[in-house]
């Protein structure tokens, strides 16, 4: 066994896919200190600078002081405070779905609602997920114990004949709404006419569309207008929110049986009342200065311009996630180390996350970047390519 992992360890290091962890200091919404170095970040998920927001901030001490640290037990148990039931009424009322079921945390309510749904069904129902689909979605899948069709990512013809293929009654859909490595957004209305044509459910995971997409923060839903019959939409905290936790809406049956069956729910501790209270803000927040939305959004489509009118490869990206494809593990690390020389924080992306010979960079934007950040983070960021593939 030791031995094993020795090696395991020395392999992932030979291929430049090793992972470290490196603390940060946050020094304001859009600078860290990481490795001693003073650096703009664009590798955060805070994309509307909430996570420090005064306003989050207060409600979470407040909620401290009135309810204690820890929320004590599960859910079903002890651990339903005001402030969850408080949040889960606010969110029904933002999403427009009929119930809401909070969860500890995207990973959580993927792997909680994902083999609940299937078992409800006795295993008979099959899934159609994308091939694209987060690591979250993937071990959704595998826990469903179920058969999983991976269709190419976002190719709706070939997620068609696998939904023609299927001898299943039972179909359920997932897919992302904003891709997370690659930026691009599913075409979910089209998904829609084929979930229904095919009598299937549709689970949205919007972790990165939730709070940035749609005039009201309301996410793809708004964004792109879908319905909301036979369709699950999850969404996180710990992104757009500033905050921590998610949710899972649907009609109320799928909410009385994820109450009852989805096991991350049930033995799992409840999200403290701090974050709950936080969360809240946040929502009040994101419907009441849409004008965090309109930067993000003008920040985004400005690097992306730079970055393509420069000739990087960004792939298929048309939100504020912008992959800038280096193909080898290794360049991708060359790179983010020497942009973190000269003060930009940007992550590589390698496998597993991403599939081999598609490693990446992946800018991430903030609402809170200024133009000038914009601009001198894309200048260093063409020249470290360019001075980097060159010496390969
Ligand atoms: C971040 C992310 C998750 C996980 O959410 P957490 O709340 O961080 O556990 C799930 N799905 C996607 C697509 C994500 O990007």
């Amino acid at each position: 066994m030791k031995d094993s992992i020795k090696k395991e360890l020395k392999n992932l290091r030979a291929n430049s896919l090793e992972r470290t962890l490196n603390e940060t200091q946050r020094t304001s919404n859009v600078r860290t200190t990481i490795k001693n170095k003073d650096a703009l970040v664009l590798c955060s998920n805070d994309y509307l600078g909430l996570l420090n927001h005064p306003r989050l901030k207060s409600a979470a001490i407040e909620a401290t002081k009135k309810y204690g640290t820890g929320s004590g037990a599960s859910r079903l148990i002890t651990g339903t405070t005001p402030l969850h039931t408080e949040l889960e009424k606010k969110l029904k009322v933002f999403t427009k779905f009929n119930d809401v079921l909070l969860f500890n945390s995207g990973y959580q309510a993927k792997i909680g609602a994902i083999p609940a749904l299937i078992n409800a069904s006795g295993k008979g129902t099959e899934i159609f997920s994308d091939k694209l689909n987060h690591a979250s979605i993937i071990d959704a899948c595998i826990l469903s114990r179920t058969k999983v069709w991976r269709y190419q990512h976002s190719d709706l013809s070939i997620l068609e004949d696998k939904l023609k293929e299927s001898n299943s009654k039972n179909k359920l859909i997932i897919t992302e709404s904003v891709f997370s490595m690659d930026g691009d957004l599913a075409s979910l209305n089209d998904i829609q006419f084929l979930s229904k044509k095919y009598n299937a459910l549709l689970y949205i995971d919007d972790a990165h569309g939730f709070g940035v997409l749609g005039k009201n923060g309301r996410g793809v839903i708004e964004e792109l207008n879908l319905i909301k019959k036979n369709t699950i939409l999850m969404a996180t905290f710990g992104k757009a929110l500033g905050s921590y936790g998610a949710f899972i809406a649907g009609d109320s049956d799928i909410i009385k049986l994820l109450t009852n069956k989805a096991r991350a729910f049930i033995f799992s501790t409840s999200l403290p009342p701090a974050i709950c209270a936080a969360t809240s803000q946040a929502l009040d927040i994101i419907q009441e200065e849409p004008k965090r939305r309109k930067r993000l959004h003008s920040n985004a489509n400005l690097l992306r311009d730079i970055l393509n009118t420069a000739g990087l490869d960004t792939l298929n990206t048309s939100t504020h996630i912008i992959p800038v494809l280096t193909g080898s593990a290794k360049l991708a690390l060359q790179i983010s180390n020497a942009l973190l020389e000269d003060g930009v924080f940007v992550q590589a992306i390698r496998p597993p996350t991403v599939r081999a010979g598609t490693s990446r960079l992946r800018l991430t934007v903030s609402s809170e970047l200024s133009t000038e950040d914009i601009l001198s983070a894309a200048d260093l960021i063409i020249e470290k390519f360019k001075e980097l593939s060159c010496a390969k």
